[in-house]
């Protein structure tokens, strides 16, 4: 018992659930039992996983990482877990992160930051992020404390965070998971994935969470492929372009060694290695940091003390008055630089030169990879231009927090499926990501490739 004690007491300290809801998990495996007693076992039966606190949960907090979000128990279940519950999964909780997914290191979360289960083996003890915004949700499979979890990504929140903790996690091509019930950052960008330890989960949880939903306008209307059963680390025929643009100066030798690796294993299951160009690569993560904050100002103008969570009324004010004292009180920090940035961005008079310019930028950065996919099937690149980083270390600059997101952006400007995988560990001992990048509904191309790194 004081074993056990003791390691849920280090788990909890990791900080990466928000709620943690062990009845439900329990009563998923009486379910399963009783299913597997008739035969019924469903692909999920008896699973328990972690929810993103991003993801409406009926009846169960939903915090969006945020304060204004205090106490909102949502009427309704998003739409992807509806559909892991009815593919006999269970919830074990929701998971810390980012406030609104804003965020690269799970710092900007009203409920604290999660801690890494990974330390450096310099001898220290120093925490380390595990990245973000889906934080919470890798933490918890990296520390064994879920065996999958889903995470969102719109500008690499899957990706990052998978590669900070050694584990793997995919952004399928923007719509094919539903959107509905999914608290909302960037619309035109946000896109559900699982994370996991290995390819063949992802593959397996991907199934579950994807299908077209008419209560989705984005939503993609095709078939979701039977991609466990497609895994193959067999990649002869297949060409895996480099983009020549992604070797920036400044990123450690020890990324562009990783990367060269896993040329190495992609070249050994037969591929073919072709140098390509993304030549808009460049103002990617410019143009994502003028589109996301834009979407999410509007977004998150629904916050208003009236409809959700916290509400702030001072004395004697009027309606006015109590908008603005919720708001005040209940957006962090980088929350309200995101909806600064997105109102003037998206203001009369700057309109055309940031929001507008930005839009065709991104339609040329689409281009690049439409015109790259001639040449190539999929495209290998790192995931992040660094391991993981200590705790505050990026707090205070947030150009620095920005640029972590580097490799990430620029296949979610153009929606496209993109995985992390676990490529190997640098000098201080810490996990580094490779990052598959596949054509649109290609998530069978970048799992398999995948599955040979993995
Ligand atoms: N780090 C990026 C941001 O802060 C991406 C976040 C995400 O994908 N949700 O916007």
């Amino acid at each position: 018992a004081d074993q056990y004690n003791a390691a849920v007491a280090a788990a909890r300290a990791l900080n990466a659930y928000t709620v943690e809801t062990p009845e439900d998990a329990l009563a998923c495996a009486d379910v399963a039992d009783a299913a597997r007693r008739s035969g019924e076992l469903k692909p999920l039966s008896g699973i328990p996983l972690g929810i993103k606190d991003l993801f409406a949960t009926h009846g169960v907090d939903t915090t969006a990482g945020s304060r204004i979000l205090t106490g909102f128990k949502p009427p309704y279940e998003s739409t992807v877990t509806a559909k892991l519950r009815a593919a006999g999964a269970g919830m074990l909780g929701k998971l810390n992160m980012d406030e609104f997914a804003m965020g690269s290191s799970n710092e900007t979360s009203a409920y604290g930051p999660v801690i890494s289960p990974w330390k450096r083996n310099d001898g220290g003890n120093a925490a380390l992020t595990p990245g973000g915004s889906s934080g919470g949700s890798a933490a918890a499979v990296a520390a064994g404390i879920a065996p999958g979890v889903t995470g969102t990504d719109t500008g690499g929140s899957i990706r990052q965070p998978a590669a900070f903790t050694g584990i793997t996690g995919i952004k399928p091509t923007y719509g094919r998971c539903s959107r509905w019930g999914i608290v909302s950052f960037a619309s035109s960008l946000d896109q559900a994935g699982p994370m996991s330890r290995t390819v063949r989960d992802c593959a397996i949880l991907l199934e579950s969470m994807c299908g077209f939903d008419p209560k989705d306008s984005t939503s993609l209307d095709a078939p979701v492929p039977a991609w466990e059963q497609g895994l193959s680390s067999d990649l002869r025929g297949k060409r895996i372009g480099i983009p020549r643009e992604y070797r920036i100066d400044g990123v450690p030798d020890e990324i562009n060694a990783i990367w060269d690796r896993g040329i190495a294993w992609l070249k050994d299951a037969g591929a073919e290695i072709v140098e390509i160009s993304l030549p808009h690569t460049k103002y990617a993560l410019p143009t994502y940091y003028i589109i996301a904050p834009a979407e999410a100002s509007s977004n998150l103008a629904r916050y208003d003390g009236v409809r959700y969570g916290l509400r702030e009324v001072p004395q004697g004010g009027n309606l006015d008055a109590m908008y603005a004292a919720t708001r005040a009180a209940g957006f962090g920090a980088e929350v309200k630089r995101r909806i600064m940035i997105g109102t003037y961005v998206l203001s009369a008079g700057f309109y055309d030169a940031y929001f507008t310019k930005a839009q065709r930028v991104r339609a040329l950065i689409k281009r690049d990879f439409a015109q790259a996919f001639e040449k190539c099937d999929l495209i290998l690149t790192p995931t992040a231009p660094s391991a993981a980083f200590g705790l505050n270390e990026k707090m205070s600059d947030p150009l620095a927090m920005y640029l972590n997101d580097v490799f990430a952006v620029p296949a979610s400007l153009a929606g496209l499926p993109a995985m992390s995988v676990p490529g190997g560990l640098d000098a201080q001992g810490l996990p580094l990501g490779l990052h598959l990048i596949g054509r649109e509904l290609d998530e069978q191309g970048v799992l398999n490739a995948g599955l040979a790194i993995e």
